[in-house]
């Protein structure tokens, strides 16, 4: 029975050829997750042939954490009709042959024929527009947002705090005396140094938190929900791991750097956050003033 409802799917040369004109990956699946139909884009896509591919398990095209779970999402499917994904495309993570990920958007369809069901799922690859949105959105050097992003996520922060209340601390943090790591060492023990730093920065950093390269070597941080002491803690942590950093210059031997911070918060009369940000940096003048190497506060 399943061979002969298979064949009015599969058996017809003209919906062959249908099918491998889509440009996407088309992959059909019956109830037990087994690949009955996989045209010529999942081949491109995933770099199995159609052979290797007919017979198998779909859950070979997932990363292991999603493989696992698969044939529980058939089976609650087949029990209770209750899917998670039909009918709706959703950004997934799905993995090739050589055993690479890849970012796609997954839509899947059910198809009865026969009264017997399939799933068909519409694989897009998102490869090339997750490489431009990176590269719009981060710089190429250090990895932190770029400037441009970096200031459009904090306005969408302080206009998410206008709606909820709550509090925002701003960061600025510009690395000390940076244009004599560039003279003594070159551009590209100083591009180490840049690079060092933002690794030594966000890796104390939360996930909520935001934090891009807005200048040469200076530097955006925005604390959703902390006040000024708790940024004043964060800046002194951030401070003293900067000192930390040890890196290897031309002549074998290593160096250090230290970093000032001026932090402001945002305040009920601020209209923008480029309020706060202004006086985050005269509070960052402060503390090149002082002597570098400290961090300063600076109230509404
Ligand atoms: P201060 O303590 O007052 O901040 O002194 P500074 O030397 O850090 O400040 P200044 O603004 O005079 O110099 C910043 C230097 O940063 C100058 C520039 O050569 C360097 N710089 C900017 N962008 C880059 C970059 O992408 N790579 C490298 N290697 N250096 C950069
Ligand atoms: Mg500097
Ligand atoms: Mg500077």
């Amino acid at each position: 029975m399943r061979n002969t409802v298979l064949s009015q799917v599969t058996g017809d040369v003209a919906l062959d050829a249908l099918l491998d004109s889509i440009v996407d990956a088309v992959i059909l699946i019956d109830e037990g997750g087994i690949i009955r139909r996989f045209n010529k884009g999942a081949e491109r896509i995933f770099g199995y042939g159609r052979d290797e591919a007919l017979g198998r398990n779909v859950a070979m095209l997932m990363p292991a954490e999603h493989a696992t779970r698969h044939d529980g999402y058939l089976a609650q499917y087949r029990e209770t009709g209750e899917a998670r994904i039909i009918g709706i495309g959703r950004e997934v993570v799905a993995r090739r042959k050589d055993g690479t990920e890849l970012p796609v958007v997954l839509s899947v369809g059910v198809l009865e024929i026969l009264g017997e069901r399939f799933f068909v799922g519409n694989i897009h690859d998102l490869t090339v527009e997750a490489r431009l949105r990176q590269l719009a959105t981060v710089d190429q050097l250090t990895g932190a947002f770029n400037r441009g992003h970096c200031l459009e996520l904090a306005a969408r922060e302080f206009n998410r705090q206008r709606r909820h209340g709550g509090s925002i601390a701003v960061l600025l943090l510009d690395i000390d005396r940076f244009k004599s790591v560039n003279d003594t060492f070159g551009h590209a023990t100083g591009d180490l140094a840049l690079k060092g730093f933002t690794d030594a920065c966000r890796g104390d950093l939360r996930d909520v938190d935001i934090f891009g390269r807005i200048g040469g070597e200076e530097f955006l941080l925005i604390l959703p929900e902390a006040d000024r002491t708790q940024a004043e803690l964060v800046a002194e942590r951030l401070r003293r791991a900067t000192e930390d950093i040890v890196l290897p210059n031309p002549d074998g031997e290593t160096f250090g750097f230290t970093v000032s911070i001026g932090i402001a918060c945002v305040e009920p009369s601020d209209e923008a956050i480029e309020n706060a940000i202004r006086r985050a940096d005269a509070a960052l003048y402060r503390a090149k003033a002082a002597g570098r190497n400290r961090v300063e506060f600076r109230a509404g």
